[in-house]
């Protein structure tokens, strides 16, 4: 039921010396998923698994190496460059190649001499976007972030009565989903002094949104509801995601249907996927505070309740033009998440809303409750009111042009392998 198994043994070294090293973010217990070349190489883009500071070419391994039984045609769709393929194939698929991944790239593995050829060390490949997402959902699970925008926004009535009943989202922009880079300052229309009309122009308050994205397992048809039983079975895994974010257009255009052009100019996302099955052993229960309503029956489960909730420590570093390194800015924990990502997918599908392998759910901002935990700008200076003063003096109330934010999760507890999710950095130019 709690899904560990042999793959997450804290004991498990790895014949790539660097999966050992006490601060990668890739250890063999983590396995997670890329599209990648050799950088500047023009050939096809090729489906990898980190190991340490390489990465093991599915490729070469799934011709170049022996492996057991049923495992090749599971290799198959990876070894053609496309992750979606694999990722429609379920659980049971995941969970077997997981299992060869990590005998294969295990200290005294016998198919150690044959992977060897097929490494590519991380400094010298570029990535691609890892799947095809047709389609893009935010939703808003972070209350401490709710609270406090909604706080700025409405000071009598920040959290509004629906929040504690059902999972808010709204349908996000899947083309301009990318693993970034860079971020241009977007234009629109903004509220302009008091009796003054609007003005066109570039975003004065440009935000990044600190959150988790989960990427959509094998879907489900048109009209039929995936039940919470099922729901985790429909995770395949999780990547950084930044919600790039125009406050100003956001403020004055949300009203009366949410947010539109103050989103969806640019959402970055962090090329690698950490597979849900690695993440078993920083499961937690899911709990609600004394006095907040339980769940409807159709977001419960025993297993949501004993297991939904992850924990996952996140945070944010900005970098500005002057500075020569980031500077830790906040830090939160996907704990605070006041819904489940089994909740998200069942409530997403609970009108027959058909999911397809590859899409994309955001977790929305993930701030903590204290102060220097806001996943957010907006929430850092309280709405731009108290900027912030960075260690050379500079100060930020809003991301100025050359800005770099810099996005890490990790997971780290008792008796389980570290891990992390690698970086997502993003410089905003004008
Ligand atoms: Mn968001």
């Amino acid at each position: 039921m709690n899904g560990l198994d042999d793959t997450h043994d804290p004991a498990l070294r790895s014949w790539v010396p660097s999966a050992n090293e006490p601060g990668t973010d890739f250890p063999v217990q983590n396995l997670p998923f890329a599209r990648f070349r050799r950088r500047g190489s023009d050939t096809p883009w090729r489906v990898g698994v980190a190991i340490g500071d390489q990465v093991l070419d599915l490729k070469l391994a799934t011709v170049q190496c022996p492996w057991g039984d049923g495992v090749h045609d599971l290799l198959e769709p990876l070894a053609q460059g496309d992750l979606n393929a694999f990722i429609a194939l379920g659980r049971p698929a995941w969970r077997t190649v997981r299992q060869a991944l990590s005998m294969a790239l295990a200290e005294g593995s016998d198919q150690g001499p044959f992977l060897e050829l097929c490494l590519v060390p991380q400094r010298l490949v570029e990535y691609a976007m890892p799947c095809f997402i047709h389609d893009y959902t935010d939703f808003y699970t972070g209350i401490h972030h709710a609270m406090a925008v909604g706080k700025l926004m409405r000071p009598d009535n920040p959290l509004l009565p629906n929040y504690k009943w059902v999972p808010i989202g709204y349908h996000g922009r899947a083309s301009s989903i990318s693993l970034g880079g860079t971020v241009k300052r977007p234009s629109g229309q903004v509220r302009a002094a008091t009796g003054a009309d609007p003005v066109y122009g570039p975003s004065r308050r440009l935000d990044y949104e600190l959150e988790l994205g989960a990427i959509v397992g094998p879907g489900n048809a048109p009209g039929e509801p995936v039940p919470m039983a099922a729901a985790e079975d429909q995770l395949f895994g999780l990547v950084l995601l930044n919600d790039w974010s125009a406050r100003d257009l956001q403020a004055w255009e949300y009203q009366p249907l949410g947010p539109f052009l103050a989103k969806n100019f640019a959402t970055h996302i962090s090329p690698w996927i950490v597979t849900m099955d690695a993440l078993a052993p920083y499961r937690r229960p899911f709990v609600r505070v004394a006095g907040d309503p339980a769940p409807l029956p159709y977001l419960d489960s025993e297993f949501n309740r004993a297991a939904g909730a992850l924990d996952i420590r996140l945070e944010v570093g900005l970098k500005t033009a002057a500075m020569k390194s980031a500077v830790r800015v906040s830090h939160s924990n996907a704990l605070d998440a006041y819904w489940t990502l089994a909740q998200l997918v069942a409530h997403h599908t609970c009108n027959g809303c058909n999911l397809q392998p590859g899409d994309l759910l955001g977790t929305g901002t993930l701030s903590g409750p204290a102060p220097g935990q806001g996943g957010s700008l907006l929430e850092l200076t309280a709405g731009g009111r108290e900027p912030l003063t960075l260690p050379n003096g500079e100060t930020r109330s809003f991301l100025e042009d050359g800005d770099t934010v810099v996005l890490r999760a990790r997971c780290e507890a008792p008796g389980a392998a570290p891990l992390g999710f690698g970086t997502l950095a993003g410089t905003v130019v004008g």
